[in-house]
């Protein structure tokens, strides 16, 4: 970005060098020629500028996302499942009326909050993360245990 910046302040000093030289040309057609290169450094000003424009409001945009995370990522503290499944779970009283849920260690550490999908069975809780793809379950198998019936998306 600070060579764009650069590159449009290049472009300016060189615009208002030509437009000073201009009432020193006497040719009309030298005049000519030169006031359509102005044109064309002009249009090249305002392209450059519009870039730069864009690359504030996409660099604003990324800034509010990652305050938002920084504000949301404190309502969550880092939990172990049992045997050794890492995950982050809601801080009490921090639920702001929602459900308890988990969020996906991965994408947490990533900056981006993704919910943990659940489903249970057998005495085991399967985890899914739909953005990163992570796959893991906690508890202890108990075979006597009966999985729950229905169409768990995890299937059997
Ligand atoms: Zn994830």
């Amino acid at each position: 970005m600070a060579g764009e910046l650069m590159t449009g302040m290049t472009i300016f000093k060189s615009l208002l060098d030509t437009a000073s030289g201009l009432k020193d040309i006497h040719d009309a057609t030298l005049r000519d020629q030169v006031a359509f290169m102005l044109q064309k450094q002009i249009l090249e000003a305002q392209a450059a500028q519009f870039a730069l424009v864009e690359e504030v409001g996409n660099l604003k945009t990324k800034l509010s996302k990652l305050e938002n995370w920084e504000t949301e990522k404190l309502r969550y503290k880092l939990e172990r499942q049992d045997p050794g499944v890492f995950m982050y779970g809601l801080k009490p009283d921090m639920d702001n009326g929602e459900p308890d849920h988990k969020l996906c260690a991965t994408c947490y550490n990533d900056g981006q909050k993704s919910i943990l999908h659940t489903d249970h069975g057998s005495g085991l809780t399967y985890w899914k993360c739909q953005k990163c793809g992570f796959e893991e379950h906690s508890g202890r198998f108990n075979i006597s245990g009966n999985r729950n019936e229905g169409a768990g998306w995890m299937g059997q």
